[in-house]
């Protein structure tokens, strides 16, 4: 299970901006993740209740946003998200390419 190391890293990660914010009372952890990561929101929110147990953190509400992969267009070199199984440029029905979007996951905001 990959979700449990990097949900590890994300409790750390919390709680280190909160004791930097000064946040007394934190109420939800909102987290940015890419899609091409393949995570389970399900199995990131019960590592996430395992890892929180006892801290500062715990009983705050995990948000999680999926980012949808993006896709480069070699013709126009436009950005496009991934729908599915279709891959081609909107504009140009060419087959684009894979990008780092879609990987992302970064802690976007904690609101106390
Ligand atoms: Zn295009």
């Amino acid at each position: 299970m990959h979700e449990s190391h990097q949900v590890q890293h994300l409790v750390a990660h919390a709680q280190k901006m909160i004791a930097e914010k000064k946040i007394v009372t934190p109420s939800a952890v909102t987290v940015v993740v890419g899609e091409a990561l393949g995570f389970d929101e399900m199995s990131m929110r019960l590592h996430w209740e395992e890892f929180v147990d006892g801290t500062s953190l715990e009983g705050v509400k995990l948000v999680v946003l999926f980012v949808p992969a993006k896709l480069q267009c070699p013709a126009c070199s436009g950005l496009f998200p991934k729908k599915g199984s279709q891959m081609s440029c909107p504009k140009c029905q060419v087959l684009g390419k894979p990008t780092d979007s879609g990987k992302e996951f970064f802690i976007e905001s904690i609101t106390g």
